[in-house]
């Protein structure tokens, strides 16, 4: 039923290492964390990337998702803000293969200029003008 992959990072992960899940996905700290608190989000299937999420799955990392925002923002109030987001293909900065959600809490101050957030994967149209 749930698909695995014995060569996959993320399908290997120690059970230590998850802070939280539920049947379907599972949440736990990046390594190399853009910001404190940069959380992961997979499901528990070794599916390639986020089109392949079934309805259920999709539910499933919502949950966690939001569980977590709250979490962080309760043990840390300077977390003001959140980015959400997946990289699907290699093209669009994949780098590894199974399908999971950066969760990456913002603070003020953390960066120079955060205006434009996701609009930065590509270098250069962060920022927007009319
Ligand atoms: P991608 O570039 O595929 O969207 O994101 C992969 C993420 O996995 C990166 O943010 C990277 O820091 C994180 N990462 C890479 N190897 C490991 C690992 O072994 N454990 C954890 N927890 N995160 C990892
Ligand atoms: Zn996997």
């Amino acid at each position: 039923m749930n698909e695995h992959s014995n060569e996959c990072i993320f399908c290997n992960i120690e059970k230590s290492r998850i802070v939280i899940e539920n049947s379907l996905a599972i949440l736990f700290y990046d390594s190399f964390p853009v910001t404190e608190g940069h959380s992961l989000i997979i499901p528990k299937r070794h599916i390639a990337d986020y089109f392949s999420l079934t309805g259920d799955e999709l539910r499933a990392v919502h949950e966690l998702i939001n569980l977590q925002s709250e979490r962080l923002m309760e043990g840390d109030k300077s977390i003001k803000g959140f980015n959400i987001g997946t990289n699907a293909g290699k093209a669009a900065g994949q780098t590894v293969m199974h399908c999971h959600i950066h969760l990456i809490p913002r603070r003020e101050g953390d960066c120079e200029d955060p205006r434009g957030g996701v609009r930065g994967v590509i270098p250069g149209k962060m920022k927007y003008s009319i």
